[in-house]
């Protein structure tokens, strides 16, 4: 196979955006909160909410003490908020554990409230510069095409981590770097729809590129339509009790208004299964505890 880690790094090292959590010393507890947030949210949102937060919670003890109510409403926009309570448990698992130190092993993380294999292996990885493969969605793409010769990934799988620990260097600290580099290079070259092979560092090496682009198919799965979908009512119904006191408002005027009674009332029942709000008899509010 053609040596992608060197001029991966090589081209990470000019060309890498200059993003908060890049920068010397950020340390594992921002590590592991921009995590959650970039999980499903664009890097241009987070970065506000991400300053935010830190300063509010500078450390796992911080945000634990405060209430998961605090940590959805500052949650805001960014999007599927059951990561702002997994968020909330981890820290006080972090605290309880271990004595307020995001851990640095991979299994440890792993049993910590809403982390899967990616971001436990970001944090080791990008937070503690431990040798781990780190598979993102960006990264996966990347070797569908360099390594595999195909126009896009199939379903997420372990083969993606064993594909990409055998490309990772021996030094931990350039694995890190082209862990980086390659979710850098899917983000911002070899993008879903249109890469921009003429820029790449590794187009002399790419198999999708050498081939001739074919089309080997799609099976990414689509994301369902925001627009009128059960994610919209229970984005609304939060938007609501943010703007409410910690007292909550009354039941029967949480979205009056909304077109399908019924899909309100399944936001209002599966927000209550997920903790992200109390109900509680006739009032609802968010979380207290
Ligand atoms: S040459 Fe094009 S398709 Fe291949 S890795 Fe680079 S950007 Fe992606």
């Amino acid at each position: 196979m053609p040596d992608l880690a060197t001029p991966l790094i090589g081209w990470y090292r000019t060309n890498a955006r200059d993003l908060p959590w890049r920068h010397p010393g950020f340390g594992a507890w921002g590590v592991l909160v921009s995590e959650f947030m970039l999980q499903q949210t664009q890097v241009s949102r987070v970065i506000p909410r991400l300053d935010e937060w830190l300063r509010r919670w500078p450390d796992p003890a911080a945000l634990a003490a405060d209430s998961p109510a605090e940590a959805v409403r500052l949650w805001a926009n960014l999007g599927y908020p059951r990561r702002a309570i997994w968020l909330h448990r981890a820290a006080a698992q972090i605290r309880d554990r271990h004595d307020g130190v995001v851990p640095r092993d991979v299994e440890a993380l792993l049993a910590l409230s809403g982390i899967g294999d990616y971001t436990a292996r970001a944090v080791a990885v990008f937070a503690y510069g431990d040798r781990h493969p780190v598979v993102d969605t960006n990264t996966r793409r990347v070797i569908a095409r360099a390594v595999a010769g195909r126009a896009q990934p199939g379903p997420p799988g372990r083969r993606d981590l064993a594909a990409m620990d055998a490309l990772l260097p021996p030094d931990d600290a350039e694995a890190a770097v082209l862990n980086a580099a390659t979710m850098e290079l899917g983000a911002t070259v070899c993008t879903a729809r249109a890469p921009k092979c003429d820029a790449c560092p590794i187009a002399h090496a790419c198999a999708w590129r050498a081939a001739g682009y074919p089309d080997t198919g799609d099976d990414r799965r689509r994301q369902a339509r925001y627009e009128g979908s059960d994610r919209q009512a229970r984005g609304a119904v939060l938007r609501r009790l943010r703007d409410a006191g910690a007292d909550g408002i009354r039941t029967d005027t949480v979205l009056p208004d909304w077109p399908d009674s019924h899909q309100r009332d399944r936001a209002l029942a599966t927000l209550a299964d997920d903790g992200l709000i109390d109900l509680d008899g006739a009032f609802v509010r968010l979380p207290r505890a």
